[in-house]
């Protein structure tokens, strides 16, 4: 069974790896990281939060099938911006606005290896830039103003503890 590792954990600050083998074991991982995220009641989330170092993330958006996406490369952002509030698993209870480009061109494998095209607006394109950040060791922290990124690294060591 797949756990979600929460920030501390140095996995999520490091860039991931490409997938290599579009095998089995994969399949095995992206049904394992579904129930992962099911669990957790998320919408997405990348394989480093499952701390597997692989380029791989999925996504599970109300009103739009379950995608996966394997080494994703995120080919066009519209200049056109939108805020809104995120949550990430890695970091339970905690919540902010986050501006990001409102729509994206991403190119990607699905599980069998096979290369596709999509484009996406609204909460899916949000979800996907979230996810993709993962890959790059990138947190949703680090989209947002250091004196608010203070702010909220605080109230989350507040919420959890730390
Ligand atoms: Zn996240």
């Amino acid at each position: 069974m797949l756990e979600v590792v929460t920030y501390g954990n140095e996995i999520l600050e490091q860039k991931a790896e490409p997938v290599t083998e579009f095998d089995e074991q994969l399949a095995e991982t992206i049904a394992q990281m579904f129930e992962a995220m099911k669990r957790d009641h998320g919408i997405g989330l990348a394989a480093p939060q499952v701390a597997l170092k692989k380029r791989l993330f999925i996504t599970d958006v109300e009103g739009d099938k379950r995608r996966v996406f394997i080494n994703p490369e995120i080919i066009m952002t519209s200049p056109e911006l939108s805020e809104y509030e995120e949550g990430c698993l890695s970091f339970p209870g905690l919540y902010f606005v986050v501006k990001r480009p409102a729509s994206v061109t991403i190119q990607a494998y699905n599980e069998k290896g096979k290369p596709f095209t999509l484009d996406a607006d609204g909460l899916l394109a949000r979800v996907i830039q979230h996810e993709y950040d993962h890959l790059e060791g990138k947190l949703f922290i680090d989209r947002i103003p250091p004196m608010r990124r203070e702010r909220a690294l605080l109230h989350y060591r507040r919420l959890v503890k730390m």
